[in-house]
């Protein structure tokens, strides 16, 4: 079931809704007012829903099928899923042995591909919707470049989770693109963060599919610059796996629904090119993984 977070006309309270296999948008604040009880999530906010557990999911799972109050899909603004998350989103570096032999060849480095998980963070200021745009400001870079990235939700709290457990903990997929600050990354130490977490630089949606109706290591995964493709690859080529990216993070450190782990970028990354290309005021960048839909995100200038 793909669940997505959306405000309607010119009201900017945040609504949960569903979207139907009639393309319609189920309102779920609307559908929360309608019944004679207390509903045990906030319907404005994904997280609160996805903490509310199981129970509150096929409920509605189940109000998604009937006859629920449904909205036209051009009637809404599209949020990103999780608008605000309550930590930061945590990214894996190297995930695909061609985009880290694509870094290595650059900086004729020479290393070999690391034993563990890369893990670094992006600031949740840096997340915004699925066709939001992403700011240019040459004067914090000029070196915008693009990812496009798996993103799991987590479902459940959890430490230590062994790696045979790992897909109870995980609430569905969706979309990311690790947006990054290439000379930013060398300007600040060489490390991720700050390069990793301007405002705008980590679009994500257009909505959350649930685990149960997506296989994540079977994704064709692609992004487009102004229509060409710049990268494409496939999810079955993750070197480390969801369970084993569930494991090692989640070791000795709490997970907790709603947080987001994204998995990694193939090759095809601009500063990975010859000669090395950028985005630019006017491009439009799309981010498409199969099953999950597509993200829109135009680069605008702001001062
Ligand atoms: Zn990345």
């Amino acid at each position: 079931m793909p669940i997505l977070t959306f405000t309607r006309g010119a009201d900017p309270r945040h609504r949960l809704g569903v979207l139907t296999a009639g393309d319609a948008v189920l309102d779920l604040s609307e559908w929360a007012r309608s019944v004679p009880r207390p509903v045990p999530f906030d319907s404005s906010d994904m997280v609160s829903l996805i903490a509310a557990g199981p129970s509150a999911w096929s409920e509605i799972a189940q109000v998604a099928r009937s006859d629920g109050p449904t909205v036209a899909r051009e009637e809404v603004r599209l949020l990103a899923p999780i608008p605000r998350p309550r930590k930061n989103v945590v990214c894996v570096g190297w995930n695909y042995r061609a985009h880290f032999a694509e870094a290595q060849a650059l900086h004729n480095r020479g290393q070999d591909f690391p034993e563990h998980p890369t893990f670094f963070t992006k600031a949740p200021t840096s997340v915004i919707g699925p066709y939001d745009p992403i700011p240019f400001n040459p004067a914090v870079s000029s070196q915008i470049d693009w990812e496009a990235e798996l993103a799991v939700v987590i479902g459940r709290r959890g430490i230590n989770i062994p790696e045979t457990d790992a897909d109870q903990y995980v609430f569905g997929y969706m979309i990311a693109n690790d947006i990054s600050a290439r000379d930013l990354q060398r300007q600040y130490g060489g490390q991720y963060f700050k390069g990793k977490s301007l405002d705008g630089s980590c679009p994500c949606g257009p909505w959350i599919t649930t685990a149960d109706e997506v296989d994540p290591h079977s994704l064709h995964i692609t992004s487009r610059v102004n229509g060409a493709t710049k990268q494409e690859s496939t999810t079955e080529l993750l070197y480390f796996n969801i369970p084993r990216l569930i494991a090692s993070l989640s070791l000795g450190m709490t997970l907790e629904p709603g947080d987001i782990i994204v998995t990694g970028t193939p090759p095809g990354v601009g500063f990975g090119r010859t000669p090395p290309e950028f985005l630019k005021p006017g491009d439009l960048l799309e981010t498409e993984i199969e099953h999950l839909g597509v993200l829109r995100n135009p680069v605008q200038a702001s001062a």
